[in-house]
């Protein structure tokens, strides 16, 4: 057989025996990642999406008070404090004062 041919043969075959490998590689990996992951719901493991951070609401600060219009103790301790209310009676069908 003509020898640059053969070479070109052998080249090409290297080239695919590396394919392959990388395939099988890949495949394996995936297999692993499967058996794990198997493992771990067995275990009782949880998969969450993207972790949901719970807001923390801060009572008592104006961004609670004005802006979420809280009225629970704290913040309207906080609207009295800061002088934003100066009574937390509510206004009744307009008799006083
Ligand atoms: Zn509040």
């Amino acid at each position: 057989m003509n020898e640059i041919l053969q070479q070109r043969i052998e080249s090409v075959q290297a080239g695919r025996n590396i394919t392959h490998a990388q395939t099988a590689a890949k495949r394996n990996l995936r297999k692993e990642l499967e058996t794990e992951m198997e493992k771990f719901l067995a275990r009782g493991g949880e998969i969450k999406q993207a972790e949901t951070r719970v807001y923390q609401v801060k009572h008592g600060t104006n961004t609670q008070y004005v802006k979420h219009s809280c009225r629970c103790k704290a913040c309207v301790a906080w609207a009295l404090k800061k002088g934003v209310v100066k009574t937390t009676q509510l206004k009744k069908g307009g008799g006083e004062g």
